[in-house]
């Protein structure tokens, strides 16, 4: 068989086709875009990988396979195996620690239940039996209603109330929940099936950002093609805006709510959710490690996504294993730092963590699940100015301290540029804006600028004193002027 995995698969599949009578297949991608396309060829226990392959290189490889008096060419990676139901990892650029969650993305036609069934099979488990098997799955990123806590928490709080129940898928934002919806979307809707039992719910609604079409198209084809899911399922688009993932302002967009504002809370949506009705909220990696944990597979690992000034790429980690080694398989080297935990993480250089939330939270960090490299010429301080502006920007209006004091703090942040560094100040503010804002966007977003001032303190200090250590600044000041200066010679 050729498999052909990621973007740009279907052009390069079709050239290979045209070759050979062996089954030629588009998969979803492997969660490293930097190698696809990538073209597998599997024959006889053993797979031979090519990357970024072109038509001509699908062709080549095409009318060979099969042919026992004729070589493969030369491949970037070969790995020989006997499981034929998950990617065999191959030793590629992008490609790091063994593969739980991920083991079926780029392996499988992500809309083919036959490949699910023939893979992992579809798991019938009785309420109690997923109850007691994933129960203490971890609830996965900032869209989850139950990040960090243990999921079965919020199932029984939903089982517990009169209601007809809900289920959320919530597929928005993270580039993880995006490659799990696009390449392995019967793991995350297996997953809410799973709890759609334990709460006997009568919908179950998969959400996603409405620029996502391929994540959108792939759960709806899944959707239709699963057998006896328990409810019916809505695939529900929302605006791509990042406030749009967190859970109640997802609630508010699978209601058809235009107008995107976070609910106040208590209630939560386990209590009142889609349309009064209890609710659960989890994220797409969360129902597929939940799905995971009712097969029996190891449900402790974190799938972690890097981002920022390197090559893009998604991996799983084990507890064990160190945030550095997410970094490392992107290919950055040389870096400012990074922000850990999504668009508000914290701003690091000591990598040696594990990806574990205790562990992160105790360097405070976030555990959102991206990685977000700052390169080798970024300047701290001007990052985390943008990223308060992003917060004042982007924030729904809701509640005072998120609203007024991300503006607040972009202005104080500016006031460092004029030689006006007053710490006391961005910390009394940001200590308000975390304990006090309604929602996790406004509590999470003080923390790119409290973590960039306790690891980056001398850069601040320099800006202070007109200085950026990095120049980067500089540049773009100088950048500024002379775009002035030319606009005022028009
Ligand atoms: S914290 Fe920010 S995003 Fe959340 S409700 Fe308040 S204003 Fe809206």
């Amino acid at each position: 068989m050729v498999r052909v995995a990621g973007r740009g698969a279907e052009e390069v599949a079709a050239a290979a086709r045209e070759r050979t009578d062996v089954p030629v297949v588009d998969v979803g991608s492997t969660g490293v875009p930097g190698v696809e396309p990538l073209v597998v060829a599997t024959d006889d226990g053993r797979s031979a990988f090519y990357a970024n392959a072109t038509p001509d290189d699908a062709e080549s490889v095409a009318s060979v396979i099969g042919e026992p008096t004729r070589a493969l060419p030369d491949a970037d990676a070969t790995v020989t195996h006997d499981e034929t139901g998950a990617l065999p990892v191959p030793d590629l650029d992008g490609f790091s620690g063994s593969r739980s969650v991920l083991a079926r993305c780029g392996w499988l036609r992500p809309a083919s239940a036959d490949d699910y069934a023939e893979s992992v099979g579809f798991t019938d488990a009785a309420a109690d039996e997923v109850v007691d098997a994933a129960g203490g799955v971890l609830g996965r990123g900032w869209g989850d209603w139950n990040a960090d806590e243990p999921a079965g928490a919020l199932w029984e709080g939903v089982r517990d109330r009169d209601g007809s129940p809900a289920v959320v898928v919530n597929a928005h934002g993270n580039p993880g929940d995006a490659l799990l919806a696009e390449s392995d979307p019967f793991a995350v809707l297996e997953g809410a099936a799973h709890v759609a039992r334990v709460v006997d719910a009568v919908q179950v609604f998969v959400y996603v950002s409405e620029t996502d079409e391929r994540a959108r198209d792939t759960l709806e084809a899944a959707a239709a093609a699963y057998p006896d899911f328990p409810t019916d399922v809505a695939v529900v688009e929302g605006p791509s805006a990042y406030r749009a993932a967190e859970p109640t302002m997802a609630i508010e967009a699978v209601e058809g709510n235009h107008r995107l504002e976070a609910r106040l809370r208590p209630p939560g949506p386990e209590v009142e959710g889609v349309f009064g009705e209890p609710t659960v909220v989890h994220t797409a990696r969360t129902f597929a490690h939940v799905a995971g944990a009712v097969r029996g597979d190891d449900t402790s690992t974190r799938v972690l996504s890097v981002t920022g000034d390197t090559q893009d790429v998604t991996v799983e980690l084990g507890e064990t294993d160190t945030v550095r080694s997410a970094v490392e398989a992107s290919g950055a080297t040389d870096y400012t730092g990074v922000l850990v935990g999504g668009r508000f993480g914290g701003l690091t250089r000591k990598l040696d963590v594990a990806p574990t939330p205790i562990a992160l939270d105790e360097r405070d960090l976030g555990t959102d699940g991206v990685l977000e490299v700052l390169g080798s010429d970024a300047c701290p301080v001007a990052f985390v100015g943008r990223r308060s502006q992003f917060a004042a920007d982007s924030n729904c209006g809701r509640c005072v301290p998120c609203r007024e004091g991300s503006t607040q703090l972009s202005e104080l942040l500016r006031d460092i540029y004029d030689g006006e560094f007053n710490e006391a100040k961005i910390t009394e503010l940001l200590r308000v804006m975390e304990s006090t804002s309604i929602c996790a966007f406004g509590r999470n977003a003080p923390r790119p600028v409290r973590t960039g001032l306790r690891e980056f303190r001398d850069h601040f200090e320099a800006h202070a004193n007109g200085e950026c250590p990095s120049g980067q600044c500089l540049v773009d000041a100088d950048a500024e002027a002379e775009t002035e200066a030319e606009a005022a010679t028009l």
